[in-house]
């Protein structure tokens, strides 16, 4: 398993400020998220509130924070991190099968732009999965339903299709994707149904499903549905003047912390983040010796 004593979750301008400080101080971390950097940073028309560069359009602010890191041998690992664990002293990051170990971790996974479904929340990990490569097997041979909110994703569509006996497929987007045994809805899922186990979902045109299970494959998802026991504040994670959460050891920067949802923000929240980290690791070290 892969050790380090700080993970990075997300490659936004925040996650990037951590990594970025993390490379100066020489600590060992990993940076999670995509190569593709930040999509919001991306799909920024026009920024003009950036200290240093005035008009600058968000695809050229995202190269260069890609040239920056180019430069200093920083890489971003492409995984989705699914769930963290705080073992006491150590972090467990679950990424599908692949597993991580880290001392502290900064969480820097943006702000969740996509509401919760009625019946998501509370039938989470009771027929509702996040996550297709860590819950797909249980629903060999069943009928499941599958949220999806991005494209990159439609390759886990494709690994439950390949194990689902029957999909009914519900994208946020256009797409033409289509397999043997998957049923595209016209209409979107609007809740998720069950007492104790999800076993159906309503469509916005008043009709129901039955299935044996739910996944929502979403860019974002709450952070304390990764990280149980994080202390939330007005659906942001609740946050320290040195961005310390209520978890010990484990730190969040950028628009996971709240407004204003800003890039300048973001990058300074994940400056802090960083040290606020090393102190941290710190402490831990004069402790064992
Ligand atoms: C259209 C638009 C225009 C904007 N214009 C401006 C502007 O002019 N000026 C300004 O200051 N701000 C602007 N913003 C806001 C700015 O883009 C955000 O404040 C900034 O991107 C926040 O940075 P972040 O690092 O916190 O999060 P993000 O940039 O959202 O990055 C989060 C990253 O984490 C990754 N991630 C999430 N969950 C996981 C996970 N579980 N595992 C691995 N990776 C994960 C995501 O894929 C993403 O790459 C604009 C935003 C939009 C949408």
């Amino acid at each position: 398993m892969e050790e380090y004593e700080i993970a990075i979750i997300g490659s936004g301008p925040a996650g990037i400020s951590a990594a970025i400080n993390a490379k100066v101080r020489k600590k060992s971390f990993i940076l999670f998220g995509n190569k593709s950097l930040s999509e919001k940073v991306r799909c920024s028309h026009l920024i003009q509130n950036y200290p240093g560069f005035p008009d600058i359009s968000g695809r050229e602010l995202n190269e260069k924070l890609a040239e920056h890191m180019r430069r200093m041998n920083i890489s971003v690992a492409e995984e989705r991190i699914n769930g963290i664990y705080d073992i006491g002293g150590y972090f467990m990051l679950l990424a599908g099968e692949n597993e991580y170990k880290a001392d502290t971790v900064i969480i820097a996974t943006g702000a969740r732009t996509v509401k919760e479904l009625p019946g998501e929340r509370e039938l989470l990990g009771k027929g509702v999965s996040y996550c297709a490569t860590c819950d797909g097997n249980f629903y060999k041979g069943k009928t499941i339903a599958v949220i999806c909110d991005y494209k990159e994703a439609e390759e886990e569509v494709d690994f439950l299709a390949g194990l689902a006996e029957k999909v009914y497929f519900s994208p946020s987007y256009k797409t033409d994707f289509s397999r043997n045994n998957v049923v595209t809805l016209s209409s979107p899922v609007v809740s998720v149904k069950g007492e104790k186990h999800a076993d159906a979902v309503s469509l916005k045109d008043g009709s129901e499903i039955a299935v044996d299970g739910v996944f929502f494959l979403r860019q974002s998802v709450s952070a304390d549905v990764l990280l149980n026991g994080l202390e939330m504040d007005n659906g942001s994670i609740a946050v320290g003047r040195d961005m310390s959460t209520s978890v010990k050891g484990c730190f969040a920067a950028g628009d996971c912390t709240g407004a204003p949802y800003q890039i300048a923000k973001a990058i300074g929240e994940g400056n802090t983040a960083l040290h606020s980290a090393i102190r941290y690791l710190a402490g831990k070290k004069a402790q064992t010796e």
